[in-house]
C-alpha cells in the first residue's frame, strides 16, 4: 500500500518545477543522519531508519507543493537543514520524504533601525553571520557547529551554545520574532507568524510546522578577543570560573575544560599539561580585567588576540558539543549528558567525581537561565551501557541537577520531560494528519 503511494508521489514530485529528487540509495543514506552516533543508544535505536524520497526545492512555491502532495498521498516529511543535530532529529523514523531546506538560504532584509533580520531557513549562520557583521551587527546565540548549522535546524533543533553566557537560550523570549511557515495541508496555507504564536514552533523539531523565514534578533558586533586560563587545582578554576563571569566584562563564551580533556583535544589553544582550563571569549575593554583577576589567584593567563573566523581552530570549536567531538575523534568509547547544575556546584561535581572517576570528565559552560547566571556541564562520560548510564543520571538528578537527556528522541524528553501543550496545539493546526516528522512531538502521540 504504502509502495503504491510512494509510486504516485514520486510521479508528481518529478513534475514539480525548482525541486530536485536526489535518488541514489546513497543520498536517502546521507541525508537519513544526523550526529546521533554521540549516544550508542540512539545509534542502534536509529540505524534501520531511512527516507524513501529526498527533495530539494529552490523556491517557497515548489516547497509548497511538496507539502500538498505528501499530505494528498500521506506520506511523512521530515525537515532537514544541515543535519548536525545530536538527537536524530532530522532522521525519518517512518521513512516518507526528507526535504533539504538548504537551497532556500536567501537574507530577504535587514532592518538597521532594530538590527532584527528577516532570513530564509537554509541560510547557513555563519554566512548569515558575515552578512550580519557587515552592518555592525552579530548573532546573539551560535551553536559550535555554526560554520555548517542552518538558521532554521538551530531553532527547531538547537538551543544555545556561544553567547548563551550572556543572552541564555533559544526559547528565552526575545530571540525569535517571528516566523514564515508552510502547513501541511492540501492545498497548503503561507502563515506569518507574531513572536507570540512563533513560540509553540521553537524548538519543535520541525513536527508543527515549515520554517521558510524567521525574523530574528541580533546583537550589536563586538570584536571579541580569545584568552585561555590555566588552573593546577579544580576548586580554583571553578571559582575563577564564577568570578569572571560576575566580573562587569563583556563575555561571549566562558567554558571550563578539566585537564584530562585539555589533553586529548586539538593544542590550537596551546598546550598545558595537567592543567584546568578555562577558555573565555571577552570584550577587548575586558582582557585586562580578566587578567587581573588570574593573576590575583595564581593562574596563567594566556592572551590569543582576537577571533580569527578564516579556519575553524577558534576556541568556538573547542566548546559546546565541539569538545565531545573532539573527544570522540580520539576515543569513539566517550558519550556524553547535558545539565544545567544546582548552585554552588562544587560539591556536586566533586560527589559525582569521587564515585565514577575517570568515568566523568567535567566540561562545564557558564550560562545565563531566566535572567540568573549558572553553569551548565556537557560532561564526557565513559559509555559502560545503558544501566551504567541510567545510574548516571539519576544520581545527578538526586543531587540537583537539571538533566536535558541527549539520549532520548522525543523533544519533550530530551527537555524538561513535559508535555507543551502549546506546541501539540500548533502541531494541531499546522499538521492536522500528524505526518510532519512524525514520532519526535510525544505530546502528539
Ligand atoms: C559537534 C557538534 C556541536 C554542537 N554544538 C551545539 C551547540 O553548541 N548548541 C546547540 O544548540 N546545538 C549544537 N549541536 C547540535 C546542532 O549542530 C545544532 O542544533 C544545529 O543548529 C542544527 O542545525 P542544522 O541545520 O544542522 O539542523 P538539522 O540537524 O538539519 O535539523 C534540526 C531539527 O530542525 C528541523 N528543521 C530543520 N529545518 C527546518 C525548517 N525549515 N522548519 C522546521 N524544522 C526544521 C529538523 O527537522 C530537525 O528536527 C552540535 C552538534 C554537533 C555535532
Amino acid at each position: 500500500m504504502k509502495e503504491k503511494r510512494l509510486k504516485e508521489i514520486t510521479f508528481e514530485l518529478e513534475k514539480i518545477p525548482h525541486l530536485e529528487l536526489l535518488e541514489s540509495s546513497s543520498d536517502r543514506d546521507k541525508f537519513s543522519r544526523d550526529f546521533f552516533e554521540y549516544s550508542p543508544i540512539l545509534t542502534s535505536q536509529l540505524k534501520g531508519c531511512r527516507a524513501d524520497i529526498v527533495v530539494r526545492p529552490r523556491t517557497v512555491e515548489a516547497l509548497s507543493s511538496v507539502a500538498s502532495a505528501c499530505a494528498r498521498h500521506k506520506i511523512p516529511l521530515t525537515l532537514r537543514g544541515a543535519g548536525t543535530g545530536n538527537y536524530g532529529q532530522s532522521v525519518p523514523l517512518k521513512g516518507g520524504v526528507v526535504m533539504l531546506m538548504s537551497q532556500l538560504n536567501k537574507i530577504r532584509n535587514f532592518d538597521s533601525a532594530t538590527g532584527t533580520v528577516f532570513v530564509e531557513s537554509g541560510c547557513l549562520l555563519k554566512d548569515l553571520e558575515r552578512e550580519l557583521l557587515r552592518h555592525g551587527r552579530q548573532l546573539r546565540l551560535l551553536p559550535s557547529t555554526w560554520r555548517s548549522a542552518s538558521v532554521g535546524g538551530f531553532v527547531a533543533g538547537g538551543s544555545g551554545g556561544i553567547g548563551s553566557v550572556r543572552w541564555g537560550f533559544l526559547r528565552d523570549p526575545g530571540h525569535l520574532l517571528g516566523l514564515e511557515i508552510v502547513t501541511l495541508q492540501d492545498p497548503p496555507e503561507i502563515l506569518q507568524l507574531d513572536e507570540k504564536s512563533a513560540e509553540a514552533l521553537n524548538h519543535a523539531y520541525g513536527t508543527n510546522g515549515i520554517f521558510t523565514a524567521l525574523k530574528i534578533s541580533t546583537a550589536p558586533a563586538v570584536k571579541w578577543q580569545e584568552v585561555t586560563i590555566d588552573c593546577s587545582d579544580w576548586t580554583q578554576a571553578l571559582s575563577l570560573l564564577n568570578t569572571c563571569v560576575r566580573a562587569a566584562v563583556d563575555l561571549h563564551l566562558c567554558s571550563l575544560l578539566e585537564n584530562k580533556i585539555v589533553e586529548k583535544i586539538p593544542s590550537w589553544s596551546g598546550k598545558a599539561i595537567g592543567k584546568h582550563r578555562l577558555l573565555i571569549l571577552v570584550a577587548p575593554d575586558g582582557v585586562s580585567t580578566l587578567n587581573r583577576l588570574a593573576f590575583k589567584v595564581g593562574a596563567k593567563f594566556n592572551f590569543l588576540g582576537p577571533e580569527n573566523y578564516s579556519n575553524g581552530t577558534g576556541l568556538r570549536e573547542l566548546s559546546w558539543n565541539h569538545t565531545t567531538l573532539h573527544m570522540r575523534a580520539v576515543d569513539s568509547g566517550w558519550t556524553y549528558l547535558q545539565m544545567l547544575l544546582p548552585c554552588p556546584e562544587l560539591s556536586v561535581l566533586e560527589t559525582l567525581k569521587s564515585r565514577w572517576g575517570d568515568d566523568l570528565l567535567w566540561h562545564l559552560e557558564a550560562v545565563r537561565q531566566q535572567g540568573v547566571q549558572r553553569i551548565a556541564a556537557l560532561p564526557l562520560v565513559r559509555w559502560r551501557g545503558k544501566e551504567s548510564l541510567d545510574k548516571l543520571m539519576k544520581e545527578c538528578k538526586d543531587l540537583g541537577a537539571i538533566l536535558f537527556n541527549p539520549h532520548v528522541i522525543t523533544v519533550e524528553d530530551g527537555g524538561l520531560g513535559v508535555i507543551d501543550a502549546d506546541q501539540v496545539k500548533a502541531k494541531q493546526d499546522n499538521d492536522p494528519t500528524g505526518l510532519l516528522n512524525p514520532g519526535k512531538l510525544r505530546g502528539w502521540l
